[in-house]
Order: C-alpha cells, then sequence, then structure tokens
C-alpha cells in the first residue's frame, strides 16, 4: 500500500513537471503558419492550449489512469508477484539479462517492450477496437493523448510491459529505465511537434510524424506505425507507413460518438466498450468498416 501511495504521487508530480514543460516547448516552437513547405521542420503543429475541451478530455483520462488504472495495475502485479514466489516461473533469465550493464539492460529491455507492442497494439486494433479507439478519437495530438485511453486499454498496456520484462529476468533498475524511456518517447511522440527525421533514422526510431500517421484518419495510414520507440520493427513487419513532406488531413477514430469533442460523454464513452463486447469480440472492422480491407 504504502508503494502504491509513493507510486501514485510520484505520477502526479511528474505529470505537473510535464504539463509545464511541454507547455512551455509548445509555447517556443515556432508557429504553424507558413512552415507547411518542409514538414521535417522543427515546429508547432498547432498552438499549444490549456483548458479548452479537447484538454479537460484528456486531463480527465489522465487523472483516471493515474488514480485507478494504474493502481488496478499494481495491484494485479503484486498479486501475480506472489503466486508467481509460489512456484510459477518468473525470471527466467535473471543472471543472464539481470546481470547486464545497465545501459545494455535499457536497450534490450526497450527492444522487448516495442516488440511486444507491436503484438499488443495490433491485437487491439484487430480485436478490441471499441476499448482503443478512445485514445483515436483526439483531434489534435498533445502529449496528454499518449495517456488518453481507456483504463482497460491503459491496465492490459501497464500489465504486459511489466510482466514480460519481469519475466524474462530485468533487474529493477533495467525495468525502470526501459520504462521511463519508452514513456519520454510516447510523450514526445504524441506532442504538438511536427517533425520527421532524416533517412536513415527514420527508418529506425519513430519520430512525432510517423506516430501522426498513426492516428490519421487516411485509408493508407490506418493500422500501420504500432511501434513508438523503434520503427524499424513496423518496417520489418510490413506495417511502416511515412510519407516524405506530408502530413495527415486530418486525426480521429471515425467513430462520430467519440470524435464529437463538442457533444460527447466521457461517462457514456468508458462504459460504451463493455456494451459493445459483451458476450462477443468485436473486431476492428465491426466498429469501423471503413478499415476493413487492411490487415
Ligand atoms: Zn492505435
Ligand atoms: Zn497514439
Amino acid at each position: 500500500m504504502e508503494s502504491l501511495f509513493i507510486n501514485t504521487l510520484m505520477a502526479i508530480v511528474s505529470t505537473a513537471i510535464l504539463v509545464l514543460v511541454f507547455w512551455r516547448i509548445g509555447l517556443l516552437l515556432p508557429k504553424p503558419e507558413g512552415k507547411t513547405e518542409n514538414l521535417r521542420n522543427f515546429h508547432c503543429a498547432h498552438p499549444p492550449a490549456l483548458f479548452n475541451k479537447e484538454f479537460k478530455c484528456e486531463a480527465f483520462y489522465l487523472l483516471i489512469n493515474i488514480f485507478i488504472s494504474q493502481s488496478v495495475a499494481i495491484l494485479l502485479i503484486f498479486a501475480l508477484m506472489k503466486f508467481g514466489a509460489d512456484g510459477l516461473p518468473y525470471q527466467v533469465f535473471d543472471k543472464q539479462v539481470g546481470s547486464l550493464p545497465f545501459v545494455l539492460q535499457v536497450l534490450l529491455g526497450l527492444l522487448v517492450i516495442d516488440i511486444s507492442v507491436w503484438i499488443r497494439h495490433g491485437f487491439v486494433h484487430k480485436f478490441l477496437w471499441s476499448f482503443h479507439a478512445v485514445h483515436h478519437s483526439a483531434k489534435e495530438l498533445t502529449w496528454l493523448t499518449t495517456r488518453r485511453l481507456h483504463p482497460v486499454d491503459q491496465i492490459v498496456m501497464s500489465l504486459i510491459d511489466f510482466v514480460i520484462l519481469y519475466v524474462l529476468g530485468f533487474s529493477a533498475e533495467g525495468m525502470a529505465g526501459a520504462l521511463a524511456v519508452k514513456y519520454l518517447n510516447n510523450l514526445f511522440v504524441h506532442s504538438n511537434i511536427v517533425l520527421d527525421y532524416p533517412k536513415p533514422w527514420k527508418y529506425i526510431f519513430v519520430s512525432p510524424n510517423m506516430h501522426r500517421w498513426h492516428h490519421a484518419t487516411e485509408k493508407e495510414a490506418h493500422d500501420k506505425n504500432f511501434c513508438v520507440v523503434f520503427a524499424f520493427i513496423d518496417y520489418f513487419m510490413g506495417t511502416y507507413y511515412v510519407p516524405d513532406n506530408a502530413l495527415p488531413k486530418a486525426y480521429g477514430s471515425d467513430i462520430a460518438e467519440l470524435d464529437d469533442i463538442e457533444h460527447k460523454s466521457i461517462w457514456k464513452e468508458l462504459w460504451q466498450p463493455f456494451k459493445a463486447t459483451r458476450g462477443t469480440t468485436v473486431a476492428h472492422e465491426t466498429v469501423k468498416p471503413g478499415r476493413s480491407e487492411l490487415g
């Protein structure tokens, strides 16, 4: 319970700091006007808005995920570790992986997490779209969009990230390092920054533009760019889509009730996926017919 309290407190403090840092960076960046001719330019995609409806919606999800989803995930992890200590195979390669230098563990951990992100993210697009569509309902990307997640989506993500690293035998420091770098890059690629990396880097690391295409409403971009750190995983798996010098025309989930920020009810949005999936598995294409042709 003590570590749960510390974790929640840390999440609130770090979030407050990040609000200020990212808001400040947004103010410093060149504004979008007249900057569309070179989309590699490091510039602001849209003016940083504080306290509009999108911001309030994303702040709501952030708080729900800090106070509820994260706590549930931690309690489940505690339960799992207690269960594991009673004889389940756990920390399988701890002698080999856990003894690696910190930097190597972080790099290896990032690779492992991002491969699992590719699998999990593809799975939720295909089979749990009604939950994951909450994340895609953002009409503009901001660093807060990172945490605009249905609690079920957030809990599944936290559990898988932790369990995979733990079972493989990473040390506590290695796990913390890899998860922190993944989280920071995830915040960066969701922020209101337009930035593509020059070749070959754009095929190696996920840029803000690469993740912008993940949120695009254009058909060619649907179910692409699942990773959050290493672009080469998407490239090798055939899900890489980052056109040069181009940006998506619009972002959204294509589900009218979720995308309509003016009229939607967040409480209804939280409850809706359970009704949609009751007794059956709702595939991505069931909810969003426009995406059915894509793999
Ligand atoms: Zn997605
Ligand atoms: Zn995203």
